[in-house]
């Protein structure tokens, strides 16, 4: 028996060396975006622009597509009150992607949107893994959903969601439950079986490159501390990419048919704690890296046809994973011991454990923008 499972990701392509003029364009589009939506939640509900023909008395010029997505988007979160940032959003008729292929062989991709003076076509640094998708989108097999227009550091991005529809075999779900960096870099775990990765060579090597910066910033050398933090962060994104290929194939070895990931929005410690475990723990990673551990983990399991599920990460570290004892502090160091069952298991297994039988339910927001989030509808194609 086979059946359809659809699947939304996102995928973050870098817009290749825009020149200044167009980053600022970009800025500006943000800035009025941004500015749009707190001026619309300050209408009263019944007065609130539904077209961006009304909606232009409310912001300075942006095209009309923009301003209708963002309405839509200003809708969907139904209890904001205000927003630190609204990106420009394009619905899937006002942007695109192309490829060009080269004399060599090879291609070049590029994307389409419209913008303050005209549509402009940009290329798109692409990543081996992003290729398939963008193929997939080209031959019709994945539909193209929203495009966001975001800055991240001083990179300016394209968030591209996209609904990939995957076969699966139908059988009763298998999980796999996997606990993102607190001691370890990444526990994965089935119950029963459970595979570490060490977070102990990315915080020797974070501490390496800490080094090297702090001597470089004393003699003030630009140049080579960008180029230093572009090797890290290619460093990063090679043991990124080796972690979730792994996890994967550890999840198809086992005929895992979901994988399990906290939703991270909500909080497992409080914020002071978890800067502490953090430091205990010998990094301070920065968020972005395991933001792209996640992402590759979806996109790595959306291929494989497993889908994913985001939980509530409520109580994951507190509660035994044999007896549901819930502890009422976080157990010091690496080990959960329970104080009902006796149970001694390491700290980020137990959690994954927990988080592989969502202990706490599954994470009410089904999806967001720019955190990944696979929605799953399931179909049955044949009896
Ligand atoms: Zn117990």
């Amino acid at each position: 028996m086979e059946e359809n499972t659809e699947q939304v990701v996102t995928i973050k392509l870098k817009l290749f060396e825009p020149t200044k003029t167009k980053q600022d364009m970009y800025q500006t589009m943000a800035d009025r975006t941004t500015d749009f939506a707190n001026r619309y939640l300050g209408v009263e509900k019944p007065m609130r622009p539904k077209s961006s023909a009304d909606a232009k008395l409310y912001t300075e010029p942006l095209p009309a597509i923009v301003l209708n997505q963002a309405i839509r988007d200003i809708e969907a979160k139904k209890n904001a009150k205000s927003f630190k940032r609204l990106w420009p959003d394009f619905n899937n008729q006002n942007f695109r992607v192309e490829k060009e292929t080269l004399q060599d062989g090879g291609a070049a991709w590029k994307v389409s949107f419209p913008t303050l003076e005209k549509r402009v076509g940009v290329p798109i640094q692409v990543e081996k893994y992003q290729i398939k998708y963008l193929e997939l989108l080209l031959s019709g097999q994945a539909k193209q959903g929203t495009a966001q227009l975001i800055k991240c550091g001083r990179q300016w991005y394209i968030h591209l969601a996209l609904t990939v529809s995957v076969k699966a075999e139908k059988k009763p779900p298998k999980y796999m439950g996997v606990d993102l960096g607190l001691i370890d870099l990444a526990v994965a775990s089935i119950l029963g079986s459970t595979l570490f990765f060490s977070g102990a060579e990315l915080a020797y090597v974070r501490r390496h490159y800490a080094e090297l910066r702090k001597k470089l910033q004393k003699k003030g050398a630009h140049k080579a501390l960008r180029k230093l933090g572009n090797k890290e962060h290619r460093w990063i994104m090679a043991i990124n990419h080796t972690i979730s290929r792994r996890i994967i194939e550890f999840a198809k070895a086992h005929g895992v048919s979901v994988i399990r990931l906290e939703d991270l929005r909500g909080a497992r410690w409080t914020k002071s704690q978890r800067k502490k475990q953090r430091k205990d723990a010998g990094r301070s990673l920065h968020s972005w890296a395991f933001f792209q551990l996640r992402q590759f983990i979806e996109y790595k399991a959306a291929l494989a046809g497993i889908e994913v599920e985001l939980v509530n990460p409520e109580l994951t570290s507190l509660t035994c994973s044999r007896c549901g004892e819930v502890r009422t502090s976080r157990p010091a160091g690496r080990w959960y011991t329970c104080p009902r069952c006796g149970k001694v298991k390491h700290i980020d297994a137990n959690a994954a454990d927990n988080i592989a039988q969502a202990i706490s339910g599954l994470s009410e927001e089904k999806r967001a923008k720019t955190i990944l989030k696979p929605k799953t509808r399931r179909r049955t194609t044949a009896a």
